[in-house]
């Protein structure tokens, strides 16, 4: 695939699997800074903007949404082929998400969901990197639009961006916001990738892991104090895999 010169705009493509496109919809409320970033970026496809040309080579794509059928599947594999860069956009990409809380429902529940919307449904429901290679993740639901941005900048000046292995609870630290777990509620600030500048804490709401869960996440630890706040095995399942797999499912890779 033919690289970018310096002087070149970098030509992206927005792309979604299934999902709610929230992730894009972030992206558009950058607003100024969007349209500044215009300078140095071609949209060459997006369904929001309306931006439709027939497929060619991409420096960045783009990618939100699951992989729950065989057309996400094929999708996929064809923009992968075609693309320099692919970044996964948001936990439906990321970690599988919302779409992904199928994966841990008993298989009675499972099997009475509806299932018209999908063409061709795969067992499970997939993030990206399970079919494709991915090169960078942008964690969230939605993601954050800053964030979005100094990734694009970085790739546009030939950096390779770096996510880094720090929990939620570091940033909410920063923020001085009381810590939820002294009132007994469950947070998985201590098991969750920070960059939402601690969003849900800071309103007093627990966090439930949307940008995917550390490398050395102390899950059992975890576990063991939802015990004493009293939750059942149930209640705290629900919670680690409202978003992620369940870390204590057989081989951690429930929605793999
Ligand atoms: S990560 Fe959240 S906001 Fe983004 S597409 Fe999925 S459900 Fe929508
Ligand atoms: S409220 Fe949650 S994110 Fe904040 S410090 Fe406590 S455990 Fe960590
Ligand atoms: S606090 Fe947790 S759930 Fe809330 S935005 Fe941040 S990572 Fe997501």
């Amino acid at each position: 695939m033919k690289s970018k010169k310096k002087h070149e705009k970098t030509r992206l493509g927005f792309f979604s699997l299934t999902c709610c496109e929230g992730c894009e919809l972030a992206v558009l409320e950058l607003n100024r800074d969007f349209v500044k970033a215009l300078g140095f970026v071609e949209i060459l496809e997006s369904r929001m903007l309306r931006e439709k040309n027939p497929p060619q080579e991409l420096d960045i794509a783009f990618v939100e949404g699951s992989i729950v059928g065989k057309d996400d599947l094929e999708k996929a594999q064809k923009i992968r082929e075609r693309s320099r860069f692919l970044v996964a956009m948001g936990a439906c990409a990321t970690i599988a998400g919302i779409p992904g809380i199928r994966n841990a429902l008993p298989e009675k529940i499972k099997s009475a969901l509806p299932q018209r919307a999908v063409k061709k449904p795969l067992e499970a429901v997939h993030k990206l990197s399970d079919f494709v290679k991915v090169d960078f993740e942008l964690q969230g639901c939605a993601i954050n639009e800053k964030e979005f941005l100094k990734v694009l900048v970085q790739f546009h000046n030939g950096f390779f961006p770096r996510l880094e292995n720090v929990p939620v609870c570091k940033e909410c630290k920063e923020k001085e916001n009381p810590c939820l777990l002294l009132e007994g509620k469950a947070c998985l600030g201590p098991a969750s990738y920070a960059g939402c500048n601690a969003l849900c804490p800071s309103q007093k709401a627990q966090c439930i892991g949307c940008r995917g869960f550390t490398k050395d996440a102390n899950f059992s630890a975890l576990k063991r104090l939802f015990k004493e706040f009293g939750l059942t095995e149930g209640e705290t399942k629900n919670i680690f895999t409202y978003f992620n797999p369940d870390p204590f499912a057989e081989a951690s890779n429930a929605r793999q």
